[in-house]
């Protein structure tokens, strides 16, 4: 897809360095990728455990929304924090280096790739105006350089237009940042919305290159062509949707209590999409393991997630780093495959609700929707394939150790000058119960263990 539609990025990406097995991380949803781009952590560290979650320990409090910046502020009244590792862009202003983000994503990712940008003198542009940043300031300045703000409507063109636009004239002008973040909203959107086989995708893809190509000139243009650093890459990837699958409706016929929001008639609260999590209001291991096993039952349920101990067949959320104080006690994935889907792409998959049926979706383990874009160009830098596993929790160290600085945390500094001398070792974990079987490929590399795959066996 990327060749015939990116034809920019492909060429990048072939010339330059291409980690080809670049992975997300789990849930592969774009709030909780946010966060492991900005702090090096995965969600077990960061504390940004889904897109939508409930609180443990206050589950009488409403859903945090993270894609709402009020809730993500109101995250930090009621557990005291709302991210809870160290960010790229903390460790950058200790070391007195700027980071401007242009975002051009939801609101409250655009808040999650620096959130304490208005105490670190660090700037963020959010494409949803002055109300959707802690910097507001910076709007003014971005209307009256490069215009208006552009509507929302799916395939976001405009939006793609203006952040090329923002991009070249602010932020990569002659006043650079150390770290300069754009984030462009497509072909997300327009997967998700128009299906990612669709005519509004491609015109997403080819806007998006476009953006691409205009950023790289500049670059090459600017005042420090010479010493700077292009990374390509994505926070994951998506399948398509084959059925709308009404889990509430089908625990609530099974006498299961369960709804998305407290009530008067609902013990166990969820939250759905491609994968999503059930909380009982008050902690009852039996009712866990009753609601473990009746997902298994399933043939609309692909992994669950809990204590083994307590629901036999499930896999531990610590394999997928889901190790939070904040991280559900029973998570589960829908069924998916790597069948084709529309127009021969590949990877389909039943959904909860969130976008039209034949839309994609992303949340998953399926390795088309953990499969992400990753490549960088250097001064000096290395020019390969690699097909060592990376994933988005390095971005965050190998940018800090380009500025000379490092982070605390989970991920590594990737192999961007000279190959990694170890190889990476593949293992493949197993778990189930009755018919239900359910496999994680996971890969080990510099004491690190990286999410591949995984799904219904
Ligand atoms: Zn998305």
């Amino acid at each position: 897809m990327i060749t015939d539609r990116m034809p920019v990025l492909g060429a990048f990406l072939e010339d330059n360095l291409w980690f080809r097995n670049a992975r997300s991380v789990f849930p592969s949803l774009t709030r909780v990728c946010t966060t492991s781009v900005a702090t090096g952590a995965w969600p077990g560290r960061h504390g940004i455990v889904n897109n939508q979650f409930h609180l443990g320990g206050d589950l009488s409090g409403p859903l945090v929304d993270t894609a709402r910046i009020d809730q993500l502020l109101e995250l930090k009244d009621r557990s005291g924090a709302i991210v809870t590792a160290d960010s790229l862009g903390q460790r950058l202003a200790a070391e007195g280096r700027s980071m401007l983000a242009i975002h051009c994503g939801s609101a409250g990712s655009g808040f999650l790739v620096n959130h304490t940008v208005h105490e670190l003198g660090h700037r963020t542009f959010s494409i949803h105006g002055a109300d959707a940043t802690l910097t507001p300031d910076i709007v003014p300045e971005i209307l009256a350089a490069c215009g208006p703000l552009p509507g929302d409507e799916a395939p976001k063109l405009d939006t793609v237009a203006y952040t090329g636009r923002v991009a070249t004239k602010v932020a990569l002008a002659q006043d650079q940042a150390d770290v300069t973040l754009v984030w462009l909203p497509e072909p997300d959107t327009s997967f998700h919305f128009c299906g990612i086989h669709s005519d509004g995708a491609e015109q997403a893809m080819r806007a998006a290159d476009a953006v691409f190509a205009e950023i790289l000139q500049s670059v090459a243009d600017g005042p420090n062509a010479g010493s700077t650093a292009v990374i390509a890459m994505s926070d994951h990837g998506q399948i398509a949707t084959s059925a709308l699958i009404d889990l509430a409706g089908r625990l609530r016929a099974d006498g299961f209590r369960a709804g998305e929001a407290p009530g008067d008639d609902t013990d166990i609260l969820l939250t759905g999409g491609n994968m999503g999590e059930l909380r009982p209001i008050k902690p009852d291991p039996g009712l866990i393991a009753d609601l473990g096993h009746w997902l298994m039952q399933r043939d609309e349920i692909g992994m669950v997630f809990a204590d083994p101990a307590h629901v036999e067949g499930a896999f531990s959320p610590e394999v997928v780093h889901q190790t939070h104080a904040r991280s559900a006690d029973l998570l589960y994935v829908m069924r998916s495959d790597e069948m084709p889907g529309p127009g021969g792409i590949p990877g389909i998959g039943v959904y909860t609700g969130g976008v039209p049926l034949g839309g994609g979706m992303h949340g998953g383990l399926n390795q088309y929707e953990m499969n992400t874009v990753l490549g960088f160009s250097l001064p000096d830098g290395r020019c390969a394939m690699d097909d060592t596993p990376a994933s988005l929790i390095d971005i965050a160290p190998t940018i800090l150790s380009l500025v000379g600085s490092s982070i605390g945390g989970d991920g590594r500094v990737l192999p961007v000058f000279e190959a990694e001398p170890e190889l990476a070792e593949v293992e493949i974990l197993k778990a189930g119960r009755g018919d239900f079987h359910q496999r994680l490929v996971r890969s080990r590399i510099a004491g690190r263990s990286y999410l591949i795959e995984g799904g219904r066996a």
